[in-house]
């Protein structure tokens, strides 16, 4: 076990984005994920550059806990999202219907015909949807199937990070 622990406490963001915002990394994770992978891809010498890195690691594959919506036992394994060419550039958005779904509601209801596409439960897959509308909708659905917590601190986040960092140990 490393002495080092990145994720002891908040990491506040000091680009100027957020300058005075007192934003943490880790809440941004939920808030502004295109954001830090922007960092991740562009800037060598950013400070906290190894939180990010971290963070976006781990956030790959983070445990799911909630169960599907449709069947309500099984443990989800994918999110849906509604495919409407005509409603954004790339043809993606969310809506309030789509939910957590397990594999085999998620088999049958594209066997009825729904003209829908679904993704991982993963923080990348926010990158999934062009505006800030849709991200969000979808970050109520990852936080409900990964189980983070519902009211977002820099404080709470950062536990759910710290958590998943330990667990991997
Ligand atoms: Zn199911």
């Amino acid at each position: 076990m490393p002495s080092y622990n990145p994720f002891s406490h908040p990491h506040i963001c000091t680009l100027k984005k957020y300058q005075e915002k007192d934003m943490s990394l880790e809440k941004m994770m939920f808030t502004d994920y295109p954001y830090l992978n922007w960092i991740y891809n562009n800037l060598e010498r950013y400070r906290d550059k190894i939180i990010v890195e971290t963070l976006i690691t781990i956030g790959e594959n983070p445990p799911v806990t909630g169960v599907c919506r449709s069947c309500k036992s099984q443990i989800a394994s994918t999110i849906c999202f509604y495919r409407a060419d005509f409603l954004t550039s790339r043809g993606r958005t969310m809506n309030n219907n789509f939910e957590a779904r397990c594999a085999k509601c998620e088999e049958e209801y594209l066997n009825r015909g729904h003209k829908h596409m679904s993704t991982g439960i993963q923080f990348s897959s926010i990158l999934n949807f062009d505006t800030a509308q849709d991200r969000n909708i979808f970050v109520k659905k990852l936080k409900y199937a990964i189980g983070a917590p519902a009211r977002l601190s820099n404080e709470s986040a950062a536990k759910y990070f710290y958590d998943l960092f330990q667990s991997i140990e």
